[in-house]
């Protein structure tokens, strides 16, 4: 994608964005859209880095039930809205399935309550939205039901299973791709293959960005009054140059999904439990056990999500044989008939996951909610914020605040 909008290196732009994932690409529309001029710079590719390689859903929230977190399940369903609103196109309403047993946490009982629950608190999930693109509830079906749709499950000791939608896009790409058209059509000027290596200040207050377009290989510096850092996992790269920049400590999780020939599951996604490495200390009902997805595709089926720590952040992903087999033992251990094997591998898709805590215990504990720091001098903004990540999801309710942060910071006539 080569994205454009005319570029002045005389102009001093409102805001400067790093990083042209899906943070990047929702915020630099917002900014357009609300007056701000705005240039926003992608070092490689528009989406290309994890947000290329999420596992495409849109969530709705219900798993943040498991923590009483109503604020992230609005954020969640606040957001699926813009992107469906966005982009109808390439996203599709998705059956999911999620096998039950027992009389507890995972039984039908607790799991038709909190359908009935999810379904409350989204109850404008379909609030204009195409009539293709709604929603339905979600129900419990019998064992037998079950059984109907997935024959597969027909000798496990089940007693029904949980049915409830998502949003599942096609290709993050191309969602990226309206965004940035529209921030286009709003005055933006959005460039690929350019990277911002410096942060450009005078008294403690940022006055732009130096950067190396790959096509020229010199630097160019943009002026600006704001930026905002969301290029992931090289976040604090950029900030360390102010004299103030007080560096946070982040832990990482690798994350992957394996995609396989083999499209197991023609119509439904279904999620079935497994045990792992990762810890969910804020779950108020927490039944440890994960869910490892099974998504339907064009190419067969992706398989995930697969977690572990890693120190060498900057490096590339190299599946070991040992990950390969172990990736390969659980997704057999959870659904024997599939009996996928090495062969059945065409490619992984993988990226950085932020963690609250260090991993060096064996555990993972994800980071719940993204990060907005406006870093500060003498109790004054200096001009940089950083966004740190944690759902392609809820990048829109994320923009939403990165806004109001920015109005509250310039001009009176931008003031919420
Ligand atoms: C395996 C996996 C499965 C996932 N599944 C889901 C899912 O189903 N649903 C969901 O909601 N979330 C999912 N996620 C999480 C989601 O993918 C991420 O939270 C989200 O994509 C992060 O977007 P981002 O824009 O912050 O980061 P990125 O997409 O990483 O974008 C950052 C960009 O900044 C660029 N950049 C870096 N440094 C510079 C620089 N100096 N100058 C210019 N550009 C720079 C990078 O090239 C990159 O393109 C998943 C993640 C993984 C890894």
């Amino acid at each position: 994608m080569d994205k454009h909008g005319l570029f002045n290196d005389k102009k001093t732009y409102d805001v400067i964005i790093v990083g042209g994932g899906i943070y990047g690409a929702v915020i630099a529309r917002e900014c357009s859209k609300s007056g701000f001029s705005t240039v926003l710079l992608e070092k490689d590719d528009f989406c290309s880095s994890t947000s290329a390689n999420s596992l495409n859903v849109l969530h709705g929230g219900l798993r943040y039930l498991q923590h009483l977190n109503l604020r992230r399940m609005r954020r969640s369903i606040y957001s699926r809205r813009y992107f469906q609103q966005i982009s109808p196109e390439n996203i599709d309403i998705t059956p999911f399935i999620t096998p039950l047993n027992g009389w507890g946490i995972n039984g039908p009982v607790i799991m038709r309550i909190a359908l009935l629950v999810n379904d409350l608190i989204s109850v404008d999930r379909n609030m204009q939205i195409s009539r293709q693109q709604h929603i339905p509830g979600g129900k419990v079906l019998s064992r037998k039901n079950l059984i109907n749709r997935l024959p597969v499950f027909s000798e496990n000791k089940l007693n029904g299973a949980a049915l409830w939608y998502e949003a599942v896009m096609n290709d993050a790409r191309h969602l990226a791709s309206k965004l940035l058209d529209s921030a286009i059509e709003n005055g933006a000027v959005i460039m690929n293959r350019t990277e911002a290596s410096e942060l450009l200040h005078q008294q403690g207050k940022v006055t732009g960005l130096r950067c190396i377009r790959q096509i020229e290989d010199k630097p160019v510096s943009i002026k600006g009054h704001i930026v905002i850092d969301t290029s992931g996992k090289c976040s604090e790269k950029l900030g360390k140059s102010l004299p103030a920049y007080q560096p946070m400590k982040q832990y990482w999780s690798r994350a992957v999904n394996m995609q396989i020939d083999k499209r197991l599951f023609e119509e439904y996604a279904v999620g079935l439990k497994y045990r792992d490495n990762v810890q969910d200390r804020d779950a108020r009902f927490n039944s440890a056990n994960r869910h490892l997805f099974f998504l339907p595709n064009k190419n067969g089926s992706a398989i995930g999500t697969f977690y572990e720590s890693e120190n060498n952040v900057d490096g590339d992903l190299t599946i070991s044989q040992y990950d390969r087999r172990r990736y390969l033992d659980a997704i057999n251990s959870v659904l024997p008939a599939g009996s996928i094997n090495d062969k059945n591998i065409t490619g992984w898709q993988w990226g950085w996951l932020p963690l609250d805590d260090d991993p060096a215990n064996g555990q993972l504990n994800f980071a719940k909610t993204s990060r907005i720091r406006a870093i500060e001098a003498n109790g004054e903004f200096t001009g940089l914020l950083e966004v740190r990540s944690v759902k392609f999801t809820t990048a829109p309710a994320v923009a939403k605040d990165v806004m109001k942060i920015i109005k509250k910071v310039t001009s009176p006539k931008f003031q919420v």
